[in-house]
């Protein structure tokens, strides 16, 4: 079956042009159908449809046909439902994060959309464009019959404009981002521990050090304290929290809610984020959720914010202020989708980006390339993500084991060749910091190492990026 999707992928131009050709003339048979019932018109077209779209591009029947939008590859065979482009998890090779025996669908997606678009043609949003979150209800039921009835097979995504937006007072990092400084951000991860006082500890080393601090929701599919919790008990320590949400683990009724009580007990800051498959963490036999993806989860959010909308367009009786954030993988493949991702991303709503890892300045540089030519670093802040670790060993352990993280061979070979592993891989940290400072259309770094805060805190120091921002300041 994969030759014969990865076939269709290939001739994705032949089959839009009979898609667009039926599309056209299909409906003439609405009557018919109407006549026989549409019930019983159903009860027909399903196994057809199912019969011929699983053997020409293994479609899972999600009622939600979008063949047109993805390249004609099927991305329902995403393990995690992605709707809008690849997760960041996708391995070096192309394979899949959750089972890198499979190519990941984005990249037939990316193949397919090229092939549309022709060879040497920019891809744009318009060619793949942002879809809403799947309604399960509509799982089974057969897209052709909507297309015959005259009825798009997705709700149309209404855009936001500027009138949507309920004025709101900025946080102190939405501030800072917008000062035009270089903003810092670090990343703890909250504790396996009822008790606060450990976070409280970690966090208050960056006190007075960074703008804000990242609390990872469940990171690498393991179990820690609730991101929400640790994030209201940061607020409540006049320190500034992200609130990470992963859609990994909970439905959007559940993720709502918990935006709401985050936002209720003084949290100002949020990150979208898809999550790690739960495979590599410590209760792999758990069943992920993905009821949604980082771009619905956004634009979920954002409809909160501006409109004061529950995704089912039910009215909040206060919206939360939130200032809104997603994540970005410009290190892995499919790279022509990254750039695309993160448009839907800011299109989404997304007002500042954090990346994954950088070990890779010439990579950060193509891509930044990319983010000024598209104008997205007007439009949302970047803030590039870096980080330590103790020795080259454990380097390329985090390559190997982490999804999404790319660490250069050359780079490997520099830290495991020093007298000091430790010191070196410090030092390249706070050169790669000072390379990306320089670097224009980044707005800060996000500084992240697993339970590793004294060093990160002297990282930040160490650069010079407080002096630079104390001077900037005065
Ligand atoms: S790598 Fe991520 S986006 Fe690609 S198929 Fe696997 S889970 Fe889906």
């Amino acid at each position: 079956m994969q030759s014969v999707r990865l076939w269709s992928v290939r001739h994705a131009h032949g089959f839009l042009r009979i898609y667009a050709f039926l599309e056209k003339y299909i409906p003439w048979i609405a009557p018919l159908a109407k006549l026989i019932g549409l019930s019983r018109a159903e009860r027909v077209m399903r196994p057809l449809e199912r019969l011929t779209k699983a053997f020409l591009f293994d479609c899972m029947m999600c009622g939600e046909c979008v063949l047109s939008s993805t390249g004609m590859a099927c991305t329902m065979n995403c393990p995690k439902q992605m709707r809008n482009g690849p997760c960041g998890g996708v391995h070096g090779d192309g394979g899949c994060e959750v089972k890198p025996q499979m190519r990941c669908v984005w990249i037939d997606a990316a193949t397919g959309a090229q092939n549309i678009a022709g060879s040497g043609a920019e891809l744009t949003t318009d060619a793949m464009p942002v879809l809403p979150p799947r309604n399960h209800v509509h799982e089974g039921r057969s897209s052709w019959l909507q297309v015959i009835c005259g009825k798009p097979t997705v709700e149309p995504i209404r855009k936001f404009s500027e009138d949507d937006v309920v004025v709101h007072t900025p946080g102190s990092l939405e501030n800072a981002c917008h000062s035009g400084r270089f903003v810092v951000t670090v990343e703890v991860a909250p504790p396996d521990s009822a008790d606060p006082a450990a976070l409280i500890a970690r966090a208050a080393r960056f006190r007075g050090l960074v703008d804000a601090i990242n609390i990872t929701d469940g990171a690498g599919g393991n179990c820690h304290m609730s991101s929400v919790a640790a994030s209201a008990i940061l607020a409540a320590h006049d320190l500034i929290p992200v609130y990470q949400v992963a859609c990994r683990d909970r439905n959007r009724i559940a993720i709502q809610g918990d935006i709401l009580g985050a936002a209720a007990l003084g949290v100002q800051n949020i990150l979208c984020l898809t999550g790690d498959d739960v495979s590599q963490g410590d209760h792999p036999e758990a069943k992920p959720v993905f009821d949604l993806d980082a771009v619905s989860l956004l634009r979920i959010a954002r409809g909160m914010c501006d409109r004061g909308l529950y995704a089912s367009g039910r009215k909040l009786d206060k919206a939360p202020s939130l200032f809104i954030g997603a994540t970005a993988n410009p290190f892995v493949p499919p790279y022509t989708d990254r750039i695309l991702n993160l448009e839907k991303k800011v299109d989404a709503g997304a007002q500042f980006i954090q990346t994954q890892f950088c070990f890779d300045i010439g990579m950060l540089e193509k891509f930044m390339l990319e983010v000024r030519s598209r104008e997205l670093h007007k439009r949302c802040k970047i803030i590039v993500g870096v980080g330590t670790l103790g020795s080259a060993k454990a380097l390329s352990w985090m390559a190997k084991h982490v999804p999404g993280v790319h660490v250069p061979a050359p780079l490997l070979a520099r830290i495991a060749a020093a007298a000091d592993q430790k010191a070196a891989a410090k030092k390249v940290c706070i050169e790669t910091i000072q390379a990306i400072a320089g670097i224009d259309g980044v707005a800060g770094i996000h500084v992240m190492g697993h339970r590793n805060e004294d060093v990160l805190a002297e990282i930040i120091i160490e650069s010079g990026l407080r002096q630079q921002q104390l001077l900037q300041i005065a």
